[in-house]
């Protein structure tokens, strides 16, 4: 049978593997200029690897892309470290998940196990008193090893949740600087299941791919092209058009006839992409809210932080929440010596910064590196690059699962497989991969029954 699907982003691809390897034609249609959706890369001419438009690492616990990786014969390109992760507090930024090997003065580093990691670093939250980091220690912990049902916990808000258990100390300290950097004005509407999938699945050792993510989107690519899919880029789809012999896919390229089509990527660009859906339907695709991102990544001369890889930053103090050091995760050595920061923030697309110039923002952004570090001069910057994307985080307010439509849509044969599907879990490239799989096993299912129907 032929298939077409719309997007190279990792649930494309995935998807698209799966179905080759069942023997079928698949052909996936990309607008960008390479494949990989939020998880590509771009690189400066004197870099060895590039690097991503917005920052990646994997948790230990990502078991579908780890075994996809290793089906593709990728495995000994990904490795696993230990970068600090740290809370700006006080005018510094505190580490709050050390190396997973705690060094004693003049002796050997031992090896700490996760639960006495994660006490360790409870212990270790910074402006908070003894009884509120116990009482966040005991929620940590019962949210960790003791909740096995998510389903309840999405009655309610994170907020509530955890001003309840937690007091309120903690969750200004804690929880809300988390939500805040992921939903900013929507804060107050997340759900705890979010947050409990969430805290549930992080590990303190953090993936990354020799060449990047693009590396390993490369290779799938590739392994793809090798059991004969075909992969266009810089070819948008147009439109779709349902006919009683299949769809009439509408590219750039050409019009093509296909038995299934997967549409990957934002509901506004299902809606958009086919308009014969229910007026009912397009109604539940507008309600599903998301967030965008804008991510400055910048070239420096210096290394800025003492060390530290990712640091959570406060709203009210800084133009941006997230500030994350690359180069003291993965070596300078591979960007030709530039030490690689990115400022980022998850805004609504209506935000100013995206519409600011990348000038305009560098003047908003820069002036507060010399807060993070005293010694920061312009100069220290080599170059920049923006990227801006206005679906890039799904908004999961109480009871989101009652909300997300299936991966089959009311049209026959057209499937939706997007971050607005995945659930409870934060969407992630992980997650686009057990996504791919499963909108792939519904197709197959759908062609078994209608196999079966004619015979
Ligand atoms: C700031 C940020 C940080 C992140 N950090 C991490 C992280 O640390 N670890 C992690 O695992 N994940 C992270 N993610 C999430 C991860 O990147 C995504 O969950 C994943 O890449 C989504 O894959 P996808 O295939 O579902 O969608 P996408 O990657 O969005 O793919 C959709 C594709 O469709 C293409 N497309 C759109 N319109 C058309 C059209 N008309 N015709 C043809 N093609 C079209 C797009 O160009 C895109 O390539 C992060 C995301 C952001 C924004």
């Amino acid at each position: 049978m032929k298939i077409g699907i719309i997007g190279a982003g990792v649930a494309g691809l995935t998807a698209a593997y799966d179905l080759v390897r069942k023997g079928h034609q698949v052909t996936v249609y990309e607008a960008s200029a390479q494949a990989g959706g939020l998880a590509s890369g771009f690189r400066d001419s004197h870099w060895e690897w590039p690097i991503e438009r917005f920052y990646h690492h994997l948790f230990q616990t990502d078991a579908a892309i780890i075994a996809l990786t290793k089906s593709i014969g990728y495995s000994d390109k990904l490795f696993f470290r230990s970068p600090i992760t740290a809370q700006w507090w006080n005018g510094h930024g505190h580490p709050l998940f050390r190396s997973a090997m705690l060094r004693l003065r003049g002796l050997p580093a031992v090896p700490v196990p996760g639960l006495m990691m994660t006490a360790l670093s409870v212990l270790n939250y910074p402006g908070l008193s003894f009884t509120s980091r116990l009482r966040m220690g005991l929620a940590g912990a019962y949210l960790k090893y003791g909740v096995r049902d998510w389903r309840p916990l999405e009655r309610t808000t994170a907020a509530a949740w955890t001003r309840r258990t937690m007091g309120e100390a903690a969750y200004q300290a804690f929880v809300y600087p988390l939500l805040e950097g992921k939903f900013g004005s929507h804060t107050a509407e997340v759900n705890m299941a979010w947050l409990w999938a969430r805290l549930k699945t992080r590990s303190f050792k953090l993936g990354y791919f020799v060449g990047g993510f693009q590396g390993f989107v490369e290779a799938l690519v590739a392994t793809l092209k090798k059991w004969g899919g075909v992969v266009y880029t810089r070819t948008p789809v147009q439109g779709l058009e349902l006919s009683p012999d299949g769809w009439h896919l509408h590219s750039a390229r050409d019009t093509e006839l296909y038995d299934r089509v997967i549409v990957t990527g934002s509901p506004q660009l299902l809606n958009k992409l086919a308009p014969q859906l229910s007026s009912d339907y397009t109604k539940r695709l507008r309600e599903l809210r998301s967030m965008g991102a804008v991510v400055m990544t910048l070239a420096l001369t210096h290394p800025l932080t003492e060390g530290l890889y990712w640091v959570n930053m406060p709203k009210a103090e800084f133009p941006f929440l997230a500030l994350v050091e690359h180069t003291n995760f993965i070596e300078s050595k591979y960007y030709g010596g530039d030490h690689l920061v990115y400022c980022g923030d998850y805004l609504d697309p209506s935000h100013e910064y995206f519409r600011l110039s990348q000038d305009e923002l560098l003047e908003r952004f820069l002036p507060a590196l010399k807060r993070v570090n005293p010694q920061f001069d312009w100069t220290w910057v080599r170059a920049s690059w923006l990227h801006r994307e206005a679906y890039a985080q799904p908004i999961v307010p109480v009871n989101h699962s009652r909300s997300i439509p299936p991966l089959a849509t009311p049209l026959s044969g057209l499937y939706w497989a997007s971050m607005s599907q995945v659930y409870p879990w934060d969407r992630g490239t992980n997650y686009a991969v057990e996504l791919g799989q499963r909108v792939a096993q519904e197709v197959l299912d759908s062609l078994s029954e209608a196999k079966r129907l004619t015979e």
